[in-house]
């Protein structure tokens, strides 16, 4: 039996090309970029490669751009680099309810330090109110952290709304002003445009692993001029700043494989469009009692998100499994803990409705009768598990 994957929120296949291009790395041509010999300078020139196709693909330069070994490390470095190193004009922070745990959590410790950090919740489809945000920001406020999309129900913030917004206090704050800087985790976001000027954030965390790159490696862009404390200490790579020797055979991989996502994504990203539409009206079509979750229309086109009245989450994931299909009861980085949801629990959903969340993400390999596959065992999946569940009011 084939398997069918629609976890590709979680994480993608190494495409070929990028594969191919990784390879040589290993093995072949395997110097350490910092050594001075031509085995060194060959890994050096990649690295370097590298930063050039990220940079191009995020309209900025070289120099803004660094590799860390993932997005949960670039969110870290972002926060608690620009917070340290702003703390002595301000130490207010503001945040969301629903960002990833590794934003999250980044900003916990920093309240532990004694930050003060406000988080803001989202209404109903899981946007946060730009005005809202206006208002929570003080003469204090040095950073403001808001997700470009959500891991969990795929919902759009206004993001250039909010850096425009930033960047008005910004300028009325002037030269000498206490700083304000934006930070987005963009690692959802990898259908959306990603010119960092249009967009207008200052700071800005990616995963290739989300983009048919490899795992291991991230991205974080940091505008020219903007404060970031050194992160990892020892080496001078990194311009000093990120201590170690390069995984260079990763940053290979995510040098091409944003390279090619820039290029694709709109091409891509219609295509995804047309599958998500299918998939929503066959499951609300399929299966009572169902709500789908996140914005209907600001959303990313390869994630759809439902709650499913009277089952488990969890329960469904396993049984779909076994039926050699792959989705997930959420965001992958929490599902193993079986905790209700923190991004539908901020979205005011009832506990009882969290429970049966389920998260259904698309990519490349998906197609049309896929859905349907799926739609098909999912509706007896829910329908085996409910006749099995006491009876609950929901
Ligand atoms: C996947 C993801 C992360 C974490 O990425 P890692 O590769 O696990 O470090 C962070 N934020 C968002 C929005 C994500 O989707």
């Amino acid at each position: 039996m084939r398997q069918l994957y629609f976890d590709y929120a979680a994480s993608t296949p190494v495409r070929d090309e990028v594969w191919e291009a990784m390879v040589p790395f290993f093995r072949r041509h395997y110097g350490n970029p910092s050594s001075l010999h031509s085995f060194g300078q060959e890994a050096r020139s990649a690295v370097e490669k590298a930063r050039q196709q990220v940079a191009s693909a995020l309209n900025c330069q070289s120099e803004e751009i660094f590799f860390t070994s993932g997005t949960s490390e670039s969110d870290n470095w972002a926060i608690f680099g620009a917070a340290r190193a702003c703390q002595n004009r301000g130490k207010h922070l503001i945040t969301s309810t629903i960002e990833h745990e590794a934003v999250l959590e980044a900003f916990r410790q920093l309240e532990k330090e004694g930050f003060q950090v406000t988080y803001l919740h989202p209404d109903k489809y899981g946007t946060i109110d730009p005005k809202k945000l206006m208002d929570a920001i003080n003469s204090q406020t040095t950073l403001v952290s808001i997700m470009y999309a959500n891991n969990e129900v795929g919902t759009i913030q206004s993001l250039p709304t909010i850096a425009s917004m930033v960047g008005a206090i910004r300028r009325r704050r002037g030269r000498e002003g206490t700083p304000l800087y934006l930070h987005t985790d963009a690692a959802s976001g990898k259908y959306l445009p990603w010119t960092v000027d249009k967009l207008g954030v200052d700071l800005m965390s990616l995963g290739p692993h989300k983009y048919y790159g490899p795992k291991g490696v991230g991205i974080l862009y940091v505008r020219k001029g903007v404060p970031i404390n050194q992160f990892i200490y020892g080496g001078s790579q990194e311009k000093n700043q990120r201590a170690g020797t390069e995984n260079v055979p990763a940053i290979v991989g995510a040098g091409l494989a944003t390279k090619l996502m820039a290029k694709e994504k709109s091409r891509e990203s219609k295509k995804l469009e047309k599958l998500q539409k299918k998939l929503t009206s066959l499951l609300v079509k399929e299966i009572k009692d169902i709500r789908l979750t996140g914005h209907p229309s600001q959303r990313v086109p390869d994630i759809v998100s439902l709650v499913i009245k009277g089952v488990e989450g969890e329960a469904l994931v396993l049984h779909l499994n076994k039926m050699g299909m792959a989705v997930s009861s959420g965001s992958a980085c929490t599902s193993t803990d079986l905790a209700p949801s923190h991004v539908l629990k901020a979205m005011g959903l009832k506990p009882e409705l969290i429970h049966g969340s389920l998260r259904v993400s698309l990519g490349k390999e998906t197609k049309t009768e896929d859905l349907t596959k799926l739609v098909t065992a999912l509706s007896k999946t829910v329908k085996k598990l409910r006749d099995l569940a006491p009876k609950v009011e929901v």
